[in-house]
């Protein structure tokens, strides 16, 4: 079973001016001739992300410093070819796939961390880290980079960056642009411009920092971060529960805080979940179990032992059963063992998984769930739920073979649940970003004068759409 968009069609391979001899030649004057790929063994890897598609570059380009990059943005103006960064490739929307040709930019040589500060608590690194490293190199100091998506050990900041990448941590911690203090980033037309700084504090001009949050490699190409770092807590705790419904574990998400608990972590698991789970790695869940809770918090050793002992009983007053607590860390691992078992596991219920990642305000998460499942009922889809739910974000998994008239339903339950989730005051995506693959769906959550001026925005720093063409506004 694989991910794949349901919505695109794709036009084949495209052919554009980074083909052209002189081109090639010029940009391996530029990184040197052993770091632009042209051999289509080579690159094909490069034109697929997540999602799984191919749409081959003509050739993949691996500068190592800013000054490369800003030689390739200018030539790629001068012969006007597409440029599409890329990170880890594992974005869920197809970013980093350069459907409409030209050169994949691949940051992997950019991987240096330039500097940790631990007074002033910022790190400065190139895009091309990986998110694990980078947070394994500041535990070195007993500091974090909170922002943990699942696909961490991949990802690269600068995808995290550029797709404003979300986690585990989100209901306490925030996303990737909470983190982003300053950045060096290098224009569509070649120029290295700076913004933000090394201060939490600064409002000085528009937030342009801001701006390239969530960016998608559509507006420049972010060559230095500067990330924000906070202390490591002392301590973490989990506890893991099930439920006899969807519903009632999801309403326990907004009991803590008016306790003064703010959970770092709150996921929901449903009962499709549950069976493919304990299918294929027989974890002993409960037959009872149709929803399983998982929260953990951090702070210090006292602060966790009270908190989890109040959110023990809340859940227990609340229809939670089976209530178990993490004493070590080896324990903590175990409880969410279950979580991270849940994509693989999915591939029982069918060839084609479409995952989406709607949100709402988190108190509206039991309607979402509960409007989802009537939709997969109304279109006779098969749908599995599960994630983050404690900052509002669930992906939801409607699962389906190669059929066409399968994949109608599944598009038809896809634009029903966008719409639902717009109506319950959230959007069509937490954290997973546009691309390619939701394009189709924008207008629906942006209003056209927003949509305006964020074409406008495009243009003013890609004034001749060399970077990611066929991204968001398809
Ligand atoms: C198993 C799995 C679990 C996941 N879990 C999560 C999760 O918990 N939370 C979450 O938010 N996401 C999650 N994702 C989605 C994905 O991992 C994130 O979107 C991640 O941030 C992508 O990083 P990447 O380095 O792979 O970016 P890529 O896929 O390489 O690129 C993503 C986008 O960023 C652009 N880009 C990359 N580098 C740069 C740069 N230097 N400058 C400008 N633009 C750039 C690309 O052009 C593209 O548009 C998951 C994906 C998988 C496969």
């Amino acid at each position: 079973m694989m991910y794949q968009s349901i919505h695109f069609q794709s036009k084949g391979r495209a052919t554009t001016n980074a083909s052209n001899p002189e081109v090639i030649r010029k940009m391996k004057e530029i990184v040197g001739e052993e770091n632009v790929w042209v051999d289509p063994q080579k690159v094909e890897p490069y034109g697929a992300d997540a999602v799984k598609e191919k749409f081959p570059p003509e050739a993949v380009v691996f500068p190592e410093s800013t000054e490369q990059v800003s030689r390739i943005l200018k030539l790629a103006n001068e012969y006007r070819f597409p440029v599409t960064a890329r990170g880890g490739g594992v974005g869920y929307t197809g970013g980093a796939v350069p459907i409409e040709g030209g050169i994949v930019l691949g940051t992997d040589r950019m991987n240096k961390i330039i500097e940790i500060n631990v007074d002033d608590l910022y790190v400065i690194c190139q895009p091309g880290i990986t998110t694990y490293n980078l947070q394994k190199e500041v535990e070195k100091y007993g500091l974090m980079f909170p922002p943990d998506p699942a696909s961490y050990k991949e990802s690269y900041i600068g995808g995290n960056i550029a797709e404003n990448a979300g986690g585990m941590r989100t209901p306490k911690y925030g996303v990737t642009k909470h983190y982003v203090l300053g950045l060096e980033v290098v224009t569509a037309t070649g120029e290295i411009i700076r913004t933000g700084g090394k201060t939490v504090k600064n409002v000085v001009g528009f937030d342009l920092t801001g701006l390239f949050c969530g960016s998608e490699g559509m507006l420049g190409i972010i060559t230095e971060a500067t990330l924000k770092l906070v202390p490591m807590p002392e301590a973490t705790a989990t506890v893991r529960a099930n439920f006899r419904t969807m519903e009632e574990a999801c309403k326990v998400l907004t009991k803590f805080t008016p306790l003064g608990i703010l959970p770092m972590a709150m996921e929901v698991i449903d009962k499709y979940c549950i069976e493919a789970v304990e299918g294929s790695f027989a974890f002993g869940l409960s037959k009872e179990a149709n929803a399983i809770l998982l929260v953990a918090v951090d702070g210090s050793k006292e602060e966790v032992e009270k908190q989890a002992r109040i959110i023990e009983e809340i859940i227990r007053k609340n229809g939670g059963f089976d209530v178990m607590r993490s004493r070590t860390k080896e324990e903590e691992d175990k409880l969410w063992d279950v979580r991270r078992a849940i994509s693989p596991s999915l591939t029982k219920y069918g060839e084609l998984k479409i995952n989406e990642d709607v949100v709402v305000p988190r108190s509206k998460v039991p309607e979402l769930v509960a409007g989802v499942e009537a939709i997969a009922r109304k279109y006779n889809t098969f749908v599995a739920n599960f994630g983050h739910a404690g900052d509002g974000n669930i992906h939801v998994n409607f699962v389906c073979s190669r059929n066409p008239e399968e994949i109608r339903r599944a598009r038809a339950c896809v634009k029903e649940t966008f719409e639902l989730a717009i109506k319950l005051g959230g959007t069509i995506s937490g954290e997973h970003g546009i691309g390619y693959v939701k394009a189709p769906y924008l207008e629906m959550a942006v209003d056209k004068p927003t949509l305006e001026i964020m074409k406008a925005i495009k243009k003013v720093f890609d004034p001749n759409g060399i970077l990611n063409p066929g991204k968001m506004f398809a």
